[in-house]
């Protein structure tokens, strides 16, 4: 049967009227029986979702923990309210030469959203994941596009949701799950009832979506998260006191989940006087990872096209080269590249995605300050220096804020830690708009808008900005914080 996409809108629309007026608490409640209700079905969907994604029982299980502490965060964010930025000017009705008036002003929800979920995370990027969860606490319908790679693992999450809307006696259109093509995503995206969608998946599906977006007679919000190199910037001091260590993180996060993650690091810069060492490292430590199945046949086959692709290319040396015994099967790969050569050409700097890396040699500072001169917009940068190398560093410092969403001087890209303070987006191609973050409490602020209300009775203003303050969060009153 053909999806009726005006009347999900509609059903969508009808439901948002409702749902934006209610109440944080009952909200919250709401958002908490959605972990429930997930919950109650983990020992169905996990075999699912490993079944589907190729990825090991123990990693559906670990992103399931993560999708429900995710649930929790927000669930704990709309309780809490104070995420309306609530801000009052308070009248002055003496003021000359004209009087002050009443403006109250804060942050509302958009209206309907689609989601679109990733293939790399069926659980905490899919259909009850950041995405969907943050604009459902913000107060919007969600349409999820199922993720033709997990169709069945989508379909459970769904009705745990709609478990979780029935027990909670809200109106179904609140979440409405469909399935279909590329067609079928762009008429949802073209829809005039749509008011913003999310994403996560590949450049060429983000960038469509936000064009077509933009194109619309009501051009609206498109915050697709499309992935980065994440450089990891290394010092010598640093990498001297902890060569193998270092390698053997660095190697860890590369192959982590056979190198499906948008914050995997594809790129890493190695002072000449450490190449070989470093590599000797990295390469033994690439020697004991195993291949193993990807998430499915084409993502696959797009690993194995871009590194044939980079193989032709004579700048490249390769330390380790991939060998698949089964296609499905991803190898991981490094390469070496000297810095001149990587500066000449941006096809350096597109995303492989699976566990290739490119090593980057270089000799003096002044090359690494023209390698973030150059550097396309990322979702994470990484420096390892001593306290001492940091203190030189600080002009590249200053030039990396302004290409990255997160900038790490300890650890690896990979482990996006769910919480109020987390930043996943960053300047483009990473993402759309890097104003919002796809990861921790700060996603909800994509999905809502500002409003002020002036000289509105006190009666028919809403709770977060009546005089009283009967929901107890914090607002700017007057230029000052009080609660
Ligand atoms: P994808 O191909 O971008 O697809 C993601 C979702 O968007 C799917 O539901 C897809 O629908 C839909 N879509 C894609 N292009 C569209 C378009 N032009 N119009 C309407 N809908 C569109 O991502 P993927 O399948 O997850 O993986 C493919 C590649 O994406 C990978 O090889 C990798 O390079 C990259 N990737 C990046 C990340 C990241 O974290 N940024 C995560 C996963 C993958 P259909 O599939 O039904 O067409």
């Amino acid at each position: 049967m053909p999806i009726d996409l005006d009347h999900i809108l509609e059903r969508a629309q009808e439901a948002f009227l409702f749902f934006k007026n209610v109440q944080p608490k009952e909200k919250s409640a709401f958002i908490r029986q959605i972990a429930k209700q997930i919950d109650a079905i983990r020992t169905e969907l996990i075999p699912v979702a490993s079944k589907e994604s190729n990825l090991p029982e123990g990693r559906i299980t670990g992103e399931l923990g993560r999708t429900l502490g995710q649930i929790g965060l927000f669930a704990n964010l709309v309780e809490e309210g104070s995420w309306v930025e609530a801000t009052i000017d308070l009248p002055d009705p003496s003021r000359q030469p004209a009087p002050k008036p009443d403006v109250r002003r804060m942050i509302t929800p958009l209206g309907p959203v689609a989601v679109f979920g990733a293939s790399n995370f069926p659980l905490a990027f899919s259909t009850a994941g950041g995405d969907t969860l943050s604009a459902l606490a913000a107060g919007c319908p969600v349409i999820y596009k199922a993720h033709p790679a997990h169709p069945e693992t989508s379909k459970l999450v769904a009705g745990a949701i709609k478990k979780a809307i029935e027990v909670s006696a809200l109106p179904e259109g609140i979440f409405q799950h469909v399935e279909g093509g590329i067609e079928m995503g762009q008429n949802l995206v073209n829809h005039p009832l749509l008011r913003a969608v999310a994403f996560t998946g590949s450049h060429q599906g983000g960038k469509s979506l936000f064009d077509l977006a933009n194109k619309r007679e009501h051009p609206i919000p498109v915050y697709a998260e499309m992935g980065s190199v994440n450089p990891v910037f290394t010092f010598p001091q640093k990498l001297g006191k902890n060569l193998e260590a270092l390698a053997k993180s660095f190697v860890g996060s590369l192959t982590m989940g056979v190198g499906q993650f948008c914050t995997n690091p594809g790129l890493i810069f190695v002072h000449k006087d450490q190449e070989k060492e470093f590599s000797d490292a990295v390469k033994a430590e690439l020697e004991d990872i195993a291949a193993a199945p990807m998430l499915h046949e084409g993502i696959a086959q797009s690993y194995y096209d871009s590194l044939q692709y980079l193989q032709t290319r004579n700048e490249l040396d390769w330390v380790k080269v991939a060998k698949p015994k089964h296609l499905i099967n991803g190898s991981a790969a490094l390469a070496k590249i000297k810095i001149k050569d990587w500066l000449k050409d941006d096809h350096f700097q597109k995303e492989v995605f699976g566990a290739f890396a490119l090593m980057v040699v270089y000799h003096n500072n002044d090359e690494l300050l023209e390698v973030a001169h150059k550097l396309q917009g990322q979702l994470t940068c990484t420096i390892w220096a001593e306290d001492d190398e940091l203190k030189d560093q600080l002009f590249l410092i200053n030039l990396l804020e302004e290409k990255c969403g997160r900038l790490l001087f300890k650890g690896v890209p990979t482990g996006v830690e769910v919480g109020y303070a987390m930043q996943h987006g960053g300047p483009y191609p990473s993402t759309t708009d890097s104003r919002g973050t796809s990861v921790g409490a700060y996603a909800i602020k994509r999905f809502a808008r500002p409003i002020a209300f002036q000289d509105m009775p006190e009666s028919l203003l809403p709770d977060a900005l009546r005089d009283d303050n009967p929901l107890g969060i914090w607002r700017l009153v007057d230029g000052k914080y009080t609660q």
